[in-house]
């Protein structure tokens, strides 16, 4: 009888997939793709507490903000810092995805929501992600972890028995899994990803030019001349700060060899935790992941050499997913939409124990 009903109603319930991450927020939706790909940055006013923007706009207003105005990212190594903050953000992007919808009955929708969390959240924190999602207008939220949607996304057979080894690498945190059977075997979460890397060129301009930068510059020279390994070509981008000795702006040109020194040492513990995580790889698993190799995802994976590096240093295939940034995402949508045969791998908000 249930089952009838809910078919009936079917056409108003709105199936979406948001990957709540510390760098961007993505939303997928059957049909439509991926809507929305923005920052995970949100502008408070201080003295109100209202919300000035959201996304986009909002990341353009970081080190760029009046005092009264904090240009923050509700999220810090994956999960919620500032719940308030959080929760308008999911809205926000709720409201996005019904109001762009084309759909005559669009002011019913139901939204069923699927979000992806770093393994290893404690319950609380699980809790604390369902509830911004319930206050935020979903009926019903399933949570998958992350390393898992990142593989359904790049369609690894994660439901076999063989072993896939998968490394996220995001802004806040590396993690690195080791998927079977639908489940995670072994995994290990590090606090040293894209943002860590910004910061040691942040580190690196302070020490060796007296140079003051922003966090959106480290970025650019990252994504543009940054690399995990030394490289034949020589490159060189300008960068631009504030002397801290003159306290005058300054320019001074940057070489590609002083940035991968400058990552070397972070890039080196990504590495080790690979390593790490190979070690507790039970062995019969073990010899599918040197078959199959390491797969690579998130936006810190794109960083020029990583994968040459990883491979070099475990001996074994390393392999960037397609469209890393998009992984978990795309994977979280096509759990839901086949939520009757993966429903091992997620958690649906009524399986939840007694209220905290
Ligand atoms: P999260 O899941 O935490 O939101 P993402 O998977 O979106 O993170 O990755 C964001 C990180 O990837 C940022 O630190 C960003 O600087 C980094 N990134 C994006 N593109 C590149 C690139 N081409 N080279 C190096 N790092 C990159
Ligand atoms: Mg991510």
């Amino acid at each position: 009888m249930l089952k009838k009903i809910k078919k009936l109603f079917s056409f108003l319930t709105l199936d979406m997939a948001i990957d709540l991450g510390t760098a961007n927020s993505l939303v997928y939706v059957k049909d439509r793709g991926i809507i929305i790909n923005e920052p995970s940055v949100v502008a408070v006013n201080n003295k109100t507490g209202q919300i000035l923007s959201i996304g986009e706009e909002a990341k353009k207003m970081v080190g760029r903000t009046p005092s009264y105005i904090t240009a923050t990212r509700p999220l810090i190594n994956g999960v919620i810092s500032d719940f308030e903050v959080t929760e308008q953000m999911l809205k926000y992007f709720i409201e996005k995805t019904i109001s762009t919808s084309k759909s005559f009955f669009k002011f019913a929708y139901m939204p069923r929501i699927i979000i992806g969390i770093p393994c290893g959240v404690t319950e609380v924190e699980r809790k604390a992600v369902r509830d911004a999602a319930k206050n935020a207008g979903a009926r019903t939220v399933f949570l998958i972890e992350e390393p898992l949607a990142s593989a359904i996304g790049a369609n690894l057979p994660i439901q076999e028995a063989g072993g896939n080894f998968i490394v996220d690498i995001g802004g806040g945190t590396t993690e690195v899994a080791v998927i079977s059977l639908g489940g995670i075997v072994a995994s290990k979460s590090l606090r040293i990803a894209g943002d860590k890397l910004n910061d040691d060129i942040i580190q690196f301009a302070q020490k060796e030019y007296k140079l003051l930068i922003g966090e959106r510059t480290a970025e650019f020279i990252k994504i543009n001349i940054g690399s995990a390994l030394p490289l034949k070509e020589k490159k060189e981008v300008p960068m631009r700060g504030r002397n801290l000795v003159t306290g005058l702006p300054e320019e001074v040109v940057v070489f590609n060899d002083d940035i991968q020194r400058a990552l070397e040492r972070s890039v080196k513990q990504i590495v080790s935790a690979i390593k790490t995580t190979i070690e507790e790889t039970p062995p019969e698993l073990l010899s599918d992941v040197m078959t199959n190799g390491i797969y690579l995802a998130g936006g810190g994976s794109l960083l020029k050499g990583l994968d040459v590096l990883i491979s070099h240093e475990t001996k074994m295939p390393c392999k960037i997913i397609d469209d890393p940034l998009t992984s978990v995402v795309r994977g979280c949508g096509m759990a839901l939409e086949n939520i009757d045969t993966l429903a091992d791998l997620v958690q649906k908000d009524e399986e939840w124990g007694a209220p905290i």
